[in-house]
């Protein structure tokens, strides 16, 4: 990665250890802390009404553009449905995993299955596309039809899917935009090739690769 890249990246998600922190960052009050102190630092307008007229206006439009439609904070990483809508990957995925864990749950009581891995071992969520595999075996075990455990509604309008979300690269890329205009500083070109976090959705959903190594019929989603 270039360093423009990661400068370019860092504006939205600075290195952090955790998913947690990330989701702490997205907070807009933060984002606008942040803009209002790079702008102190950075202005070279004179006017200090002009001055906060700007600082309004940017935040207004980082907030009506960047508010993620559950947590309600400034999105960081703006993930899309096939439905069309878009939310932190940190929310959709806590959502996925509550439906994924609620499906398990009617395995739990079917003790003759278990014979055949732990008990436990089905009733947890895969953070891996590898544990996903194992965890098919499990419910297969059960008897029932992986594709009926890994699928999601979408939690604003409860659209099924099987496909995983993707970057939404346009929202992305109005946000870097709005963030970049007004901080005033040279930031090169957002890259398209730039995905933040592949492994968003990791383990949740019966992709091909995952169909595959479990030996399942890929349905072409
Ligand atoms: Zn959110
Ligand atoms: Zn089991
Ligand atoms: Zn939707």
């Amino acid at each position: 990665m270039s360093s423009n890249k990661a400068t370019s990246r860092s504006l939205f998600l600075q290195s952090s250890p955790n998913r947690s922190a990330v989701s702490a960052m997205c907070r807009e009050t933060e984002v606008i802390d942040d803009i209002r102190t790079q702008h102190t630092k950075a202005s070279k307008l004179e006017d200090p009404h002009l001055d906060a007229t700007v600082v309004q206006s940017t935040c207004q439009a980082l907030h009506a553009t960047g508010s993620c439609p559950i947590c309600m904070y400034f999105m960081s990483e703006p993930y899309i449905l096939e439905c069309g809508h878009t939310a932190c990957a940190t929310c959709l995925r806590r959502v996925f995993e509550r439906l994924v864990l609620k499906r398990l749950g009617t395995l739990r009581f079917e003790s003759q299955s278990h014979d055949y891995h732990d008990q436990g071992e089905c009733q947890v969520v895969p953070k891996t596309d590898e544990e996903l595999v194992d965890l098919i075996g499990c419910v297969e075990a059960h008897g029932m039809n992986p594709a009926d455990i890994f699928i999601y509604e979408c939690p604003i309008c409860r659209n099924e899917s099987r496909r995983p979300p993707v970057v939404n690269v346009g929202l992305t890329d109005v946000l870097m935009d709005l963030l970049r205009s007004y901080k005033g500083q040279y930031i090169p070109e957002y890259s398209r090739e730039l995905k933040l976090g592949d492994s968003a959705f990791q383990g949740l959903f019966l992709t091909q690769g995952v169909c595959e190594a479990s030996g399942l019929k890929f349905r072409d989603m």
